[in-house]
């Protein structure tokens, strides 16, 4: 914006000095943003951060009206005013201020028990030095301004700085677990568990985030609930419809231990989670980590919740050098979480420490230091080693395993017949191994060309039948990958015995899509087959 001598006014400072006989304290900006002009009190502008770092520091509730705001004030024994009287000024640009007459401070040092002055910022800084310091004779110190313009500055950082006012305040300043909650108090995300976190709620949302990002989750979450309300309801679920409403969120014994321990909840709680974390843990499919957010955010427990993006942000906080996968190392980093746990907020710091990890600390690529309230107690940062946190050892491979998976399609009428006479064959997974129980398009070992499917096809006995590449897919389990060639194989029908022999059945794709749960390691096949939107 360039400035225009038209558009100066001479501005008399509207607003007191605010102070009483118990104010330790003194801090002084230049002078009234056009905001704070209109709302007559301290900054008035809502994206000026004086108040949030101010509550941050002193561990408080951030105040919000006038009337808070200035009790706020006098609680904490700070005194604010500004060191300009009246100047030119255009807007509440600090660079357009000209003709500055000072303000006299006599007033407050006479009246209260200052013991240390601060200016907000440099220009502040600069005017007090040029017209006040040799009045006053006392020398103030410059605290970086908490001004919007001031970006360079994240809220963590401003506060970290601002702690010295702690020190004539004989106030305790907040320690890093309070810095981390000022920052949630504004940067958490608004989630349907959070809205209401009631221990059942956590809990089925804690087990679904396991290895599952929060925007996958959301419609998970809510399809559970409106099907699976409360705890008892998870105990009475059919095992099929369980493992229905947890298709594509994979570890589908996270849903098979959910249902057990929902039975265990009903026979020996009465249907109520046990506000106990030992208890909790005692419960099937629930660790250390969950146990802990559920006794922390669900009853206000103070324990740790620590999974792996707590570890990361812990490890670069301190720049551990132990490899992460050591219990020894993970049990220091949860202690480490621990100790700077407030313990009035176990629930919310637990709940920080995810956000910062998912949303700033990023796992993948340079983490977001700039918006980190933790950025100046930061080990890692302040080496500019942030990605080599934490140590990890080096991966085995994963094991690479070929399939030729088969979509048998019935369709009696032949191609152009109706949609509803269309049947797809399925294959019920083992019991043991991987994904268990769940449902699978039949398939074999190896990487067969078209020449040895339709060789297979022969032996099954399907006659009359079209077959066409349906293209490869991956897919990649914790150990193991599978590299998939795909067949889409159209029959009239199929020959007698073979469901039976095979232990196929033969399903609609609308049966199939509604009823059957099959593993998203066959994603691309149900895309193709239209048993999956998009
Ligand atoms: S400063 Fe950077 S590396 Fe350190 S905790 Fe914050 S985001 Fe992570």
């Amino acid at each position: 914006m360039s400035l225009k001598t038209g558009d100066y006014k001479r501005i008399d400072h509207p607003i007191p000095p605010l102070y009483d006989k118990d104010s330790r304290v003194l801090i002084l900006g230049s002078f009234p943003s056009v905001k704070s002009r209109e709302t007559a009190f301290f900054y008035g502008h809502p994206q000026n951060r004086f108040w949030k770092t101010l509550a941050g520091v002193l561990s408080a509730d951030v105040p919000v009206t006038v009337g808070e705001k200035a009790a706020f004030l006098h609680e904490n024994h700070v005194a604010v005013w500004d060191v300009i009287k009246s100047c030119d000024i255009i807007g509440s640009s600090d660079s357009s201020i000209r003709n500055v007459v000072p303000n006299d401070l006599s007033e407050i040092l006479e009246g209260a028990d200052i013991r240390r002055i601060y200016c907000n910022g440099g220009k502040s800084y600069e005017y007090y030095q040029r017209y006040i310091e040799d009045k006053t004779g006392i020398k103030a110190a410059r605290l970086p301004s908490t001004s919007p313009a001031n970006a360079s500055y994240s809220l963590g950082r401003l506060m970290e700085e601002w702690r010295v006012i702690c020190g004539p305040l004989k106030a305790a300043p907040a320690g890093i677990g309070q810095v981390l909650l000022a920052w949630y108090d504004y940067n958490a995300r608004l989630l349907p568990w959070r809205s209401d976190p009631s221990p059942y709620h956590v809990w089925i949302s804690e087990i679904m985030l396991q290895q599952t990002r929060v925007e996958a989750v959301l419609k998970y979450y809510d399809r559970w609930m409106s099907e699976l309300p409360e705890i008892k309801d998870l105990a009475e679920v059919e095992e099929d419809r369980l493992l229905k409403l947890w298709e594509g969120l994979g570890y589908y014994n996270r849903a098979r231990n959910l249902k057990a321990a929902a039975l265990d909840v009903m026979e020996r709680y009465d249907g109520v989670l046990p506000g106990d974390y030992q208890e909790l843990l005692s419960l099937k499919g629930i660790g250390e980590y969950t146990a802990g957010a559920i006794a922390s955010i669900a009853f206000g427990i103070p324990v740790p919740a620590v999974d792996g993006n707590g570890l990361r942000v812990f490890s670069r906080r301190l720049g551990e050098e132990g490899e992460i996968g050591r219990q020894a190392v993970k049990r220091s980093l949860a202690h480490e979480v621990f100790r700077a746990m407030p313990k009035d907020r176990p629930g919310d710091y637990n709940q920080a420490l995810m956000d910062l990890g998912a949303r700033v600390c990023l796992p993948k690529g340079q983490p977001l230091c700039r918006m980190c309230p933790w950025e100046s107690v930061c080990q890692a940062h302040k080496q500019g080693r942030e990605t080599e946190y934490p140590v990890k050892a080096g991966k085995k491979p994963r094991r690479v395993e070929k399939k030729t998976v088969f979509v048998i399609e019935v369709v009696p009428g032949g191609t152009g017949s109706e949609d509803s006479e269309r049947k797809i064959a399925l294959h019920k997974r083992p019991s043991a191994g991987l994904l268990p129980d769940l449902w699978e398009f039949p398939n074999v070992e190896g990487d067969f060309s078209s020449g040895q499917a339709e060789k297979l096809a022969r032996r099954w006995g399907l006659s009359d039948y079209r077959i066409e590449s349906a293209g490869k897919g991956k897919h990649v389990f914790s150990h193991i990958e599978w590299q998939m060639t795909g067949f889409i194989v159209s029959v009239r029908e199929l020959p007698e015995g073979l469901l039976e022999e095979m232990g196929w059945v033969a399903v609609s794709p609308e049966t199939a899509a509604r009823d059957y749960a099959i593993p998203s390691a066959f994603e691309y096949l149900k895309r193709k087959m239209r048993l999956i939107k998009g």
